[in-house]
């Protein structure tokens, strides 16, 4: 049986609207089509890494609403644990209000994290005994710090490995950065964290050996269609991503980051981890959504053949 894997991060309904054009402040634009669907990066990475076949409990916070019902629908729907997922009775549930232009697809976006941004210690605290089943955290930096914080200590202090997907991106301390197993950021992130303009292998290199010494033990920056760069400080390289006709990005991080937890949690080194999650990922730019486009174990199998 593989390793468990506890996921720490954001739930946010997607409220989808697309236009002939984006209106401008002031301006009422008639919309042609409304979609709403569950994400949030910790939600569309625990679905990825639990579709792949892992052992996956998922830890955040919804409101008291009716959007709430789509998380806890959602998991039920899927299987998973929603035991976990904490209430806010004052905070309402994420939103990311999306607008999408339908002729040239450009969007806004505007996200309201609502209560999975309002995570407590004393939350955080009474995932102890998660932590102590657990084998892997995986958490981003979507949720308020204080909870990524509170909880890479303690995940630290348990002896969980912790990978770290430092999206969105914002200032990470150097005492989380020691405490980290393994870092995904793109190579925007890695641009912003590090201070070196990520481009290609090279300059990935370069900002791999930043965080290498900070003391993060495995550095994983992934570069979209052209793959991800791996350094460690036995080894290093690029692994190409898959060539597929990509229709929808959204969420690819995400689908990545489900699919490299999973892969490990089942043993895989972190090449054919890397690999695993390459294939996840390329199969879901080739559909729409987030979470709908998570593939199955079986999709993932038959692509890999
Ligand atoms: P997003 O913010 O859109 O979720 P991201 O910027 O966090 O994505 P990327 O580096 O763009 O992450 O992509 C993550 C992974 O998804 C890549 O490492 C690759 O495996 C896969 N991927 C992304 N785009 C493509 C593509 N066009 N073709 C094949 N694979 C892709």
């Amino acid at each position: 049986m593989g390793k468990k894997i506890t996921v720490f991060g954001s739930f946010v309904v997607d409220l989808m609207g697309r236009c002939p054009h984006l209106p401008v402040p002031g301006e009422t634009a008639k919309g042609s089509l409304f979609k709403m669907g569950p994400g949030g990066k910790g939600f569309n990475q625990a679905v990825a890494a639990h579709k792949a076949g892992a052992e996956v409990t998922m830890v955040t916070k919804i409101g008291n609403d009716t959007l709430a019902d789509l998380a806890i629908q959602t998991m039920t729907g899927l299987g998973m644990d929603t035991k976990r997922v904490f209430r806010s009775e004052q905070t309402e549930t994420g939103t990311a209000l999306i607008m999408v232009d339908e002729n040239t697809s450009q969007n806004e976006i505007a996200v309201i994290l609502g209560a999975c941004d309002t995570i407590s210690d004393e939350e955080v605290e009474s995932i102890s005994d998660l932590l102590d089943q657990s084998d892997y955290l995986l958490i981003q930096l979507e949720t308020n710090i204080s909870s990524v914080e509170k909880a890479v200590e303690m995940a630290y202090s348990k002896g969980v490995k912790i990978i770290l997907n430092t999206a969105p991106v914002q200032p990470v301390s150097d005492s989380i950065l020691s405490r980290v197993e393994l870092i995904t950021p793109n190579e925007v992130e890695a641009g912003i964290l590090t201070g070196i303009q990520v481009e290609g292998e090279e300059s990935a290199g370069r900002a791999a050996d930043y965080f290498l010494k900070k003391g993060v033990r495995n550095v994983l920056i992934t570069m979209g269609s052209k793959g991800v760069y791996i350094a460690t400080n036995e080894r290093r390289g690029l692994i190409p991503a898959y060539r597929v006709d990509a229709v929808d990005t959204t969420g690819a991080g995400d689908a990545f980051n489900g699919g490299l937890a999973a892969a490990l949690a089942e043993g895989k080194d972190l090449w054919e981890a890397a690999k695993f999650a390459n294939a996840l990922a390329a199969i879901s730019v080739q559909r729409i959504g987030t979470t709908p486009a998570m593939p199955e174990r079986s999709e993932i199998d038959a692509f890999i053949q």
